[in-house]
């Protein structure tokens, strides 16, 4: 039901700590490329972010790093970054 920490690292260095989202209706445009902060895990702020399951738990999605994407909040949440404060990198 949960990612471990081990499984986030793995996927975090497939992302290079990015949000690879490429969802459409987002505020980006194809790649989301947001740099994120390892820190701020479950964080609803700049560089914040939470690991999401591709294939649901409740569809038999296992908690895999091949079914782990690491998304920044303001995709995780499906809403547009406030990007008042993107300045700071
Ligand atoms: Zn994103
Ligand atoms: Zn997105």
């Amino acid at each position: 039901m949960a990612f471990s920490i081990e499984t986030l690292k793995q996927v975090w260095a497939w992302t290079d700590g990015r949000c690879a989202c490429k969802r459409e209706g987002h505020k980006h445009e194809n790649r989301c490329d947001q740099v994120l902060a390892w820190g701020r895990r479950g964080s609803p702020h700049l560089m914040g972010w939470e690991g999401r399951h591709r294939v649901p738990p409740e569809q038999g999605g296992d908690d895999t790093a091949e079914n782990c994407e690491i998304l920044c909040w303001a995709c995780y949440a499906g809403i547009p970054v406030d990007d008042a404060r993107e300045e700071n990198s």
